[in-house]
């Protein structure tokens, strides 16, 4: 059995003032010029915890010929440019036709991708592959559970499979389902029969995650919906709220054995079991005041999760709010991490260690996430920002921060990167030169990842009341599409129809 797979992922904040080019899709890849042949993708996800590892194993096990003709990806942030879009779809294509025949596809795609032409970038992925491939072809997705699915992509695609976790700490496992799931297909063993439905809900990142109620709980319902009689599969996509597109917002999905009615009976129930949680996905947010007052009457660490400035949600990872409130008050034992300046982190190179630096700091790429600090730092360590995630999401994952300097300033040490990465791995702060047990009160710019491998040393977690194009609260946006005007909790008399 051959089967090829391709990836192009991309979460889209539609608030955010960068948009997303290609040089961003060969930069945040790491497959240098040439994009990637099928050895290099095969060297850097074997063995990790990603999508494309997932693929990768299953096939070892079960037997496939497996070839991944493509696998890119940008770090979050503004609208996809029509060239990236276009260049690099023409690419997929050219890369899948080369490759031909197969048995079937796997497409390892976000879901949250919004360009200049399309607001559900993906169902335009998937109609263009099918293009290529016919109809005859089984077509396997998986998604992000940030997805935003209009109902085009499932009309497109034979099976699509979801994340269950957030933190995502289960790529590896749906990778591998997708192949197991593609290869039944293949066999015509397993005849999918797919159902979709949309709710009028949105809801925001602190309480999307899977490790705290009430998603905790509905995931075990969601298990138990899996392991019924005829259901293959099933999955909630809470959606990506930064996007500004019809499509935003929650979705279930499920795929039976042949029997399209057990599906659509499968979504409904989902639907109503997770409407009835909709006023607990709504976030309590706190003060970096309130947060340092804690954070005295706490033993052990605490974590201020600065989910507004959250890069891997789009946003420009410089605010300086928290980072502003803390050196105002000399917060000893308070750090930030990680704090995108480029330019600073370059003065601080030419400094040197143990220097004294007047620096301009953060606050650079828009004005809506505090504003620039001019201060003297000491230069603590320099690093080259190289790190390998060794907590459970993307476990064995190689990537970078790019030159990186630790900061301090009047007792608060800052960790500066040339690159912008959430902070979401233990190693990062590591490399950079910070040990956990130093820090009493840890600013992290990332609003539930981080939970997977700083979660099980934190005393009290606390998310953070800041400005920005990810803060978890739908009254700072001004969303001009229809659809979400008409959700939860936008419109407060929302009905589940
Ligand atoms: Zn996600």
């Amino acid at each position: 059995m051959r089967i090829l797979s391709g990836g192009l992922q991309h979460e889209t904040n539609t608030f955010a003032v960068t948009p997303t080019t290609l040089a961003d899709f060969e930069r945040d890849s790491h497959f240098g010029p040439g994009l990637g042949d099928p050895e290099r993708i095969r060297e850097r996800f074997r063995g990790t915890n990603t999508i494309h590892g997932g693929y990768l194993k299953a096939a070892g096990e079960l037997g496939f010929d497996l070839v991944p003709v493509l696998n890119l990806r940008a770090y979050p942030s503004g609208i996809v440019t029509r060239e990236a879009f276009e260049s690099l779809v023409s690419e997929l294509l050219h890369r899948i036709r080369s490759a031909l025949p197969a048995d079937g596809i796997l497409l390892d795609l976000h879901g949250a991708m919004v360009t200049e032409d399309y607001e559900d970038a993906e169902a335009e992925i998937v109609r263009r592959v099918r293009e290529v491939v016919g109809d005859a072809v089984p077509v396997v997705v998986t998604l992000d559970l940030h997805a935003n699915i209009s109902p085009l992509l499932p009309e497109l695609a034979d099976i699509i499979i979801g994340f269950d976790t957030y933190p995502h700490v289960d790529m590896g496992d749906r990778g591998y389902e997708a192949v197991a799931l593609l290869a039944q297909v293949v066999a015509t063993t397993l005849k999918p029969c797919m159902a979709y439905r949309q709710l009028p809900l949105l809801t925001l990142p602190p309480m999307q995650c899977t490790l705290r109620e009430p998603m905790s709980v509905f995931l075990q319902t969601l298990h138990a919906l899996e392991a019924r009689p005829g259901i293959v599969t099933a999955s909630v996509a809470m959606g990506f709220p930064f996007a500004d597109i019809d499509c935003m917002g929650v979705t279930v999905l499920a795929v039976s054995d042949g029997d399209q009615e057990l599906a659509e009976t499968a979504v409904d129930e989902l639907a109503e079991q997770l409407w009835a949680l909709k006023q607990q996905l709504q976030p309590q947010l706190v003060t970096i005041e309130e947060a340092m007052q804690e954070s005295r009457q706490t033993d052990g660490l605490v974590i201020f999760a600065d989910g507004s400035d959250n890069p891997g949600g789009g946003a420009p990872c410089d605010g300086t709010v928290a980072l502003s409130a803390l050196v105002e008050a000399g917060f000893a034992g308070a750090v930030v991490a990680t704090l995108c300046d480029p330019e600073a982190v370059k003065l601080a190179v030419r400094a040197g260690e143990g220097a004294e630096v007047r620096l301009s700091l953060g606050a650079k790429v828009d004005d809506l996430h505090g504003d620039t600090l001019h201060v003297e730092a000491r230069v603590l360590k320099l690093s080259d920002g190289n790190f390998v995630f060794g907590g459970a999401m993307a476990c064995g994952l190689e990537d970078t921060m790019g030159d990186t300097a630790l900061l301090e300033i009047n007792g608060v040490r800052v960790v500066v990167t040339s690159v912008r990465k959430q902070c979401i791995d233990r190693n990062m702060i590591r490399v950079a030169g910070v040990e956990l047990d130093t820090v009493s009160l840890l600013v992290l710019k990332s609003a539930v990842h981080f939970r997977a491998d700083y979660g099980p040393y934190a005393s009290l977690i606390l998310d953070a009341d800041t400005p920005g194009v990810h803060r978890p609260d739908f009254n700072g946006f001004d969303y001009q599409n229809n659809r979400s005007q008409k959700c939860y909790p936008l419109n407060l008399f929302a009905e589940l129809s």
